[in-house]
């Protein structure tokens, strides 16, 4: 039986498939996403906080920019591919920020590196001429390299490492190295040094920049980082815009539209944008909001001033963090950004209904069912039952031959609705008759009659020897 099998496609065939066909995916790699990579893929900047122009066309620059795609078809082709909606895949745009962001998703790699490096330096804090380090060189598995030398790093207290051969080569900077490093709220970094000092601070992600921009090529490697995944890159400076077809809107009805949640955050997170950089660009900035009480008509004005700036580049921070994952915000600062049930990015991944196990895995299909499968006192012990319902249902196919002719003569006219029977019959010019389509039972005759060696029939499970894939259920996944 498997030799038939391995006779019916030749081995050398498939390895000339594999060989040639260059479409096919031999690798799959993740990676930090780069600025670099953020502006090459982008068409546009995006700073405007509005959306359409009084008719309904998209501002320029704004999050429906048209070369970022099309929504509607009477906006006619996409400006940068000049392909119609149903052929245009979209295309990225970018917000550039005033300050470098966390990229929230990364907050722990980022305090772990800080935790290995000089802060003012951004030296490896260990000795590089001593045993341990020789020992860490030693080690190939990244995972468990960066593991210990996030222990080694522990024991260093100064930016100083001697060298007692040659004192000339001694390296560091002298810098009292912080006696901890936390993360506060997935998104702040506080540094804590000795009793002595007794100096707590709040370390900005600018500053993290400036640090991380400054590790030796050389050191990346024991960060768990490289040339290709520099650690830099986990602070947002360029923030990738999706096009518009991946955030539609909502269009009840012609004259009102709604946003998607993805659409409106980024409106959020250009405004913020947009106040720090007037901020910066002048001394204070008169921001209107709507009057608390309903009795007075004239709108407050809140002024913003160069001292707050901390506390709006914290605001900025949070927006970006509810757009990907609003379960990491603060419970406070969450209640008072969403109403309830966002679609952030990871909602849209998770669970049973998301992306990935929602629409790109296994579906069912045809001629398979979901069942328990048992063993019986009254069945052989190397024999598997299974219920007559699922029997009917994952059929066979069988292709006729005059040894077997009768045989399927037979379960045809039994039909599809008894055991042992057949569900269907394919033709040799590969139509196919489905019995169960049959009222009066003259049909079932029909086909009988006129079954011959060439044509197929989908026919019932029967004890036999099979080859079935049996899968053990249940899964529990958590994605
Ligand atoms: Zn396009
Ligand atoms: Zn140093």
């Amino acid at each position: 039986m498997e030799d038939t099998l391995i006779d019916d496609v030749p081995t050398k065939i498939i390895t000339q498939i594999y060989n040639e066909d260059k479409s096919l995916i031999k690798k799959l790699k993740f990676k930090i996403l780069s600025p670099e990579e953020v502006i090459y893929s982008s068409v546009c900047k995006i700073y405007k906080d509005n959306l359409f122009e009084s008719k309904g066309i998209p501002i320029p620059n704004g999050l429906f920019d048209q070369r970022m795609g099309v929504l509607e078809n009477e906006q006619g082709p996409c400006w940068t591919c000049g392909e119609k909606i149903i052929n245009c895949m979209g295309h990225f745009g970018h917000i550039e920020f005033v300050k470098p962001i966390y990229n929230n998703i990364y907050m722990n790699q980022i305090v772990n590196i800080l935790k290995c490096i000089c802060l003012k330096c951004s030296r490896l804090r260990i000795d590089k001429n001593s045993m341990k380090f020789k020992k860490l060189k030693k080690i190939k598995n990244p995972k468990r390299r960066f593991k210990e030398l996030l222990e080694l790093s522990k024991e260093s207290k100064v930016c100083y490492y001697r060298n007692t051969e040659n004192p000339e080569k001694s390296e560091g900077c002298y810098y009292t190295l912080p006696a901890s490093i936390k993360l506060v709220e997935h998104s702040k970094i506080i540094i804590e040094y000795d009793e002595k000092s007794e100096k707590v601070k709040n370390i900005s992600a600018e500053k993290v920049l400036f640090i991380f921009k400054k590790i030796d090529v050389k050191d990346l490697k024991y960060l768990g980082c490289n040339e290709n995944n520099k650690p830099e890159w986990m602070i947002w400076k360029y923030y990738p815009v999706l096009p518009p077809c991946d955030r539609p809107s909502n269009m009840a009805n012609p004259t009102t539209r709604g946003e998607d949640f993805l659409t409106m955050k980024y409106i959020d997170i250009i405004r913020q944008n947009n106040i720090i950089e007037k901020v910066l660009n002048s001394e204070y900035v008169e921001r209107t909001i709507d009057p608390p009480s309903t009795k007075s008509t004239k709108r407050k004005k809140k002024e913003y001033t160069r001292n707050e700036l901390p506390i709006l580049i914290e605001m900025l921070q949070y927006q970006v963090m509810a757009f990907s994952d609003y379960s990491s915000l603060p419970p406070a600062v969450a209640q008072r950004l969403y109403k309830k049930n966002p679609k952030c990015i990871k909602q849209r991944l998770i669970r049973k209904d998301g992306r990935l196990r929602g629409n790109l895995m296994g579906k069912r299909v045809n001629y398979t069912g979901r069942t328990v499968i048992t063993p019986d006192a009254n069945i052989k012990i190397d024999e598997v039952g299974i219920p007559e319902k699922i029997a009917k249902i994952t059929t066979v196919t069988e292709n006729v031959y005059d040894i077997n002719l009768q045989d399927l003569k037979k379960r045809i006219i039994r039909g599809p609705y008894k055991i042992g029977g057949a569900n269907s019959v394919e033709l040799k010019n590969g139509e196919e008759i489905d019995l169960r389509m049959d009222k009066d039972g003259s049909l079932l005759h029909k086909v009988a009659m006129s079954l011959k060696p060439g044509m197929k029939v989908k026919r019932h499970l029967k004890m036999e020897i099979l080859y079935i894939i049996i899968d053990n259920q249940p899964y529990i996944n958590f994605l």
